[in-house]
């Protein structure tokens, strides 16, 4: 049983984004900012997002190397183009939205550690820099050897490193922190602890049913057109969505005197990464050990994955180096057969917004334009 005062004032709006993540934020700033008068509301389930947007690793990057490699022979030169200007266009409009010190970015640089079996990407430098000319104006790629020994890697498992002076990095909580604020200061409302159970799209506009966990009972809201901005949860709505889950597990050192490095690092085409905060290492990855267990929605750790993150840490990052781990936590990513997101109209009142991969902090702005503009539209 709603007041009049409630169903006057709390549940309806003109344009209602299920998912407080990323993307869901940057699509409710977009649509506010083209339409001021517009009553925008966010409906996120968790106490604050509880996805991907405030686990992730806070790489601003564009694709390593081998990363950019494997993409183009997977996706065609053309559309792995187009991903990495995407991604490169995303976060300059990220960084421009929410400035560079709101959100800790420091552009130090990216490395790939290359090892002897990816040791035949060095003949692609050059064409790969050919390649992302257009874009960059400047070459991105460049093999830094010699950083090695400074930064103290195994000899016996890193050959060589790449560079890219592009690559940057966040503090992802920073910025999720400052892009609420945006969303505030542009009049967008944000509801949390709402779990949205269902999305009907009716003649008149779209019945979106939530659980109010106070009340214990189904909360009606209703608006004129919906974004869904629930990434790897978004077959609750949408079952034939062709999207799978993919748990990401990280860990977190405790500070590590002289740390010989800082910037963002890449191993194996992406699968592992790891970078400074502060004087500590963040490192994460390891997916493709066991890609069975970790295609899950469930947020928690897989013991194998974390102790193959540990060898890696003890020997290869910081060989000889014993260093205490003080916290582990997994984020849920979305993933599918190509790797772009999924952006498309569902029905007239309805946009769909999803499957971000392992590049939400790139192209989540981007992916918010394009979905305000669907749901804009008439
Ligand atoms: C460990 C890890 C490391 C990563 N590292 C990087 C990185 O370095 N760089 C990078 O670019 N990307 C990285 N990513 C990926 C990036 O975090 C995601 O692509 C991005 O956060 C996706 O944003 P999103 O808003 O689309 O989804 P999410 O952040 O998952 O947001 C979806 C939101 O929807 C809410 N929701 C779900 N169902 C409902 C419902 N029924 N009702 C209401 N709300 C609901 C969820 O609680 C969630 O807050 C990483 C991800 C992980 C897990």
């Amino acid at each position: 049983m709603l007041s009049f005062w409630e169903q006057e004032s709390y549940i309806k709006a003109d344009y209602i984004v299920v998912g407080g993540g990323i993307t869901g934020l940057s699509t409710a700033i977009e649509i506010k900012e083209k339409r001021p008068s517009a009553r925008v509301l966010v409906l996120e389930r968790g106490l604050f997002p509880s996805g991907a947007s405030t686990r992730n690793a806070g790489f601003a990057c564009f694709g390593s190397l081998t990363e950019l490699l494997v993409d183009r022979q997977a996706m065609g030169s053309e559309r792995a183009f187009q991903l990495v200007e995407e991604r490169w266009r995303g976060l300059q409009k990220l960084r421009q939205r929410l400035g560079d010190s709101r959100i800790g970015y420091h552009q130090w640089g990216g490395y790939e550690l290359i090892r002897e079996e990816e040791r035949d990407c060095l003949e692609q430098i050059e064409a790969v820099n050919e390649w992302l000319h257009p874009l960059f104006r400047q070459p991105i790629f460049s093999e830094r050897k010699e950083q090695l020994s400074v930064f103290g890697f195994s000899r016996q498992r890193v050959q060589t490193l790449i560079y890219n002076p592009l690559e940057g990095q966040v503090h992802t909580g920073q910025l999720m922190q400052a892009l609420a604020a945006c969303a505030r200061a542009v009049g967008v409302e944000v509801l949390t602890g709402v779990q949205v159970e269902r999305i009907e799209e009716e003649a008149s506009g779209v019945a979106v049913v939530a659980l109010d966990p106070a009340r214990k009972s189904e909360v009606p809201f209703r608006a004129e057109k919906v974004a869904i901005c629930t990434n790897a949860f978004a077959r609750q709505f949408l079952p034939n969505l062709d999207l799978q889950p993919g748990r990401g597990q990280v860990l977190l050192t405790a500070p590590v005197a002289d740390l010989p490095f800082r910037g963002t690092f890449h191993l194996e085409e992406g699968y592992y990464y790891f970078r400074n905060i502060g004087k500590r290492i963040m490192l994460g990855g390891g997916r493709n050990l066991d890609f069975k267990t970790e295609t899950t929605t469930h947020i928690s750790l897989n013991n194998s994955i974390q102790e193959a993150l540990d060898r890696l840490l003890q020997e290869v990052i910081l060989p000889g180096r014993p260093v205490a781990v003080e916290q582990r936590w997994a984020g849920i990513m979305a993933f599918g057969p190509v790797k772009e997101p999924v952006v498309h109209q569902q029905g007239n009142r309805i946009a769909v917004g999803v499957r971000l991969g392992g590049m939400g902090v790139a192209i989540g702005s981007r992916l918010a334009e394009r979905l305000a503009a669907l749901l804009l539209i008439g």
